[in-house]
Protein backbone atom coordinates (compact mmCIF):
# COMPACT_ATOMS: atom_id res chain seq x y z
CA UNK A 1 0.00 0.00 0.00
CA UNK A 2 1.44 3.09 -1.01
CA UNK A 3 -0.27 4.71 1.38
CA UNK A 4 1.20 3.10 4.41
CA UNK A 5 -2.50 2.34 5.32
CA UNK A 6 -3.29 5.83 6.51
CA UNK A 7 -7.21 6.40 6.42
CA UNK A 8 -7.11 9.74 4.81
CA UNK A 9 -9.69 12.54 4.80
CA UNK A 10 -9.38 13.41 1.55
CA UNK A 11 -8.83 11.52 -1.55
CA UNK A 12 -5.00 12.08 -3.26
CA UNK A 13 -6.21 13.23 -6.24
CA UNK A 14 -5.26 16.29 -8.59
CA UNK A 15 -5.98 18.21 -11.56
CA UNK A 16 -2.84 19.26 -13.65
CA UNK A 17 -2.36 22.68 -11.67
CA UNK A 18 -1.88 20.49 -8.64
CA UNK A 19 1.01 18.14 -10.53
CA UNK A 20 2.37 21.58 -11.89
CA UNK A 21 2.60 22.73 -8.45
CA UNK A 22 4.29 19.61 -6.79
CA UNK A 23 6.61 18.75 -9.92
CA UNK A 24 8.51 19.72 -12.94
CA UNK A 25 6.92 17.52 -15.16
CA UNK A 26 4.89 19.83 -16.76
CA UNK A 27 7.13 22.42 -18.28
CA UNK A 28 8.19 19.70 -21.07
CA UNK A 29 4.77 18.06 -21.28
CA UNK A 30 2.92 18.13 -24.78
CA UNK A 31 0.21 19.16 -22.84
CA UNK A 32 -0.74 22.47 -21.77
CA UNK A 33 -1.40 22.56 -18.22
CA UNK A 34 -3.24 26.13 -18.17
CA UNK A 35 -5.27 25.25 -20.52
CA UNK A 36 -8.67 23.65 -19.87
CA UNK A 37 -10.02 22.59 -23.39
CA UNK A 38 -9.41 19.80 -25.32
CA UNK A 39 -8.58 22.29 -28.59
CA UNK A 40 -6.49 24.37 -26.51
CA UNK A 41 -4.35 21.08 -25.95
CA UNK A 42 -4.95 20.74 -22.19
CA UNK A 43 -3.88 18.96 -19.95
CA UNK A 44 -5.83 15.75 -19.86
CA UNK A 45 -5.51 15.54 -16.12
CA UNK A 46 -8.05 18.61 -15.49
CA UNK A 47 -10.53 16.81 -17.34
CA UNK A 48 -9.93 13.55 -15.40
CA UNK A 49 -9.94 15.26 -12.15
CA UNK A 50 -13.73 17.24 -12.61
CA UNK A 51 -15.04 13.83 -14.05
CA UNK A 52 -13.59 12.26 -11.07
CA UNK A 53 -15.29 14.68 -8.62
CA UNK A 54 -18.84 14.51 -11.02
CA UNK A 55 -18.93 10.51 -10.66
CA UNK A 56 -17.81 11.04 -7.02
CA UNK A 57 -20.15 14.10 -5.71
CA UNK A 58 -22.40 11.17 -3.74
CA UNK A 59 -19.50 10.07 -2.00
CA UNK A 60 -18.11 13.24 -1.09
CA UNK A 61 -21.34 14.97 0.15
CA UNK A 62 -20.78 16.26 3.78
CA UNK A 63 -16.72 15.86 3.54
CA UNK A 64 -15.60 19.19 4.91
CA UNK A 65 -12.37 18.51 2.94
CA UNK A 66 -13.82 18.46 -0.37
CA UNK A 67 -16.56 20.98 0.34
CA UNK A 68 -14.24 24.24 -2.02
CA UNK A 69 -13.64 21.81 -4.72
CA UNK A 70 -17.30 20.50 -4.57
CA UNK A 71 -18.65 24.00 -4.71
CA UNK A 72 -16.50 25.16 -7.72
CA UNK A 73 -17.81 21.96 -9.42
CA UNK A 74 -21.40 22.90 -8.21
CA UNK A 75 -21.17 25.91 -10.21
CA UNK A 76 -19.03 25.16 -13.02
CA UNK A 77 -21.32 25.81 -16.48
CA UNK A 78 -23.00 22.44 -17.08
CA UNK A 79 -21.31 22.71 -20.97
CA UNK A 80 -18.21 22.94 -19.68
CA UNK A 81 -18.38 20.20 -17.28
CA UNK A 82 -19.54 17.87 -19.97
CA UNK A 83 -16.67 18.83 -22.34
CA UNK A 84 -14.88 17.77 -19.17
CA UNK A 85 -16.83 14.31 -19.25
CA UNK A 86 -16.72 13.44 -22.22
CA UNK A 87 -12.47 14.48 -23.09
CA UNK A 88 -12.08 12.35 -19.31
CA UNK A 89 -14.13 9.15 -21.25
CA UNK A 90 -12.02 9.66 -23.92
CA UNK A 91 -8.81 9.02 -22.09
CA UNK A 92 -10.34 6.20 -20.30
CA UNK A 93 -11.42 4.44 -23.14
CA UNK A 94 -8.30 5.63 -25.33
CA UNK A 95 -4.95 5.91 -22.90
CA UNK A 96 -2.54 5.17 -25.30
CA UNK A 97 -3.86 8.43 -27.56
CA UNK A 98 -2.80 10.12 -25.11
S1 LIG B 1 -0.07 15.52 -18.76
FE1 LIG B 1 1.58 17.03 -18.98
S2 LIG B 1 0.66 18.97 -18.42
FE2 LIG B 1 -0.65 17.36 -17.59
S3 LIG B 1 0.05 16.98 -15.50
FE3 LIG B 1 1.10 15.53 -16.82
S4 LIG B 1 3.06 16.56 -17.35
FE4 LIG B 1 1.65 18.14 -16.57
Amino acid sequence: MADGGIVATKPYVSSGSYINKMSNYCKGCHYKVSKKNAEDNACPFNSLYWNFLDEKKDHFKGNHRMAMMMNLLKKMDAEKLEAHKSRANDVIANPYNY
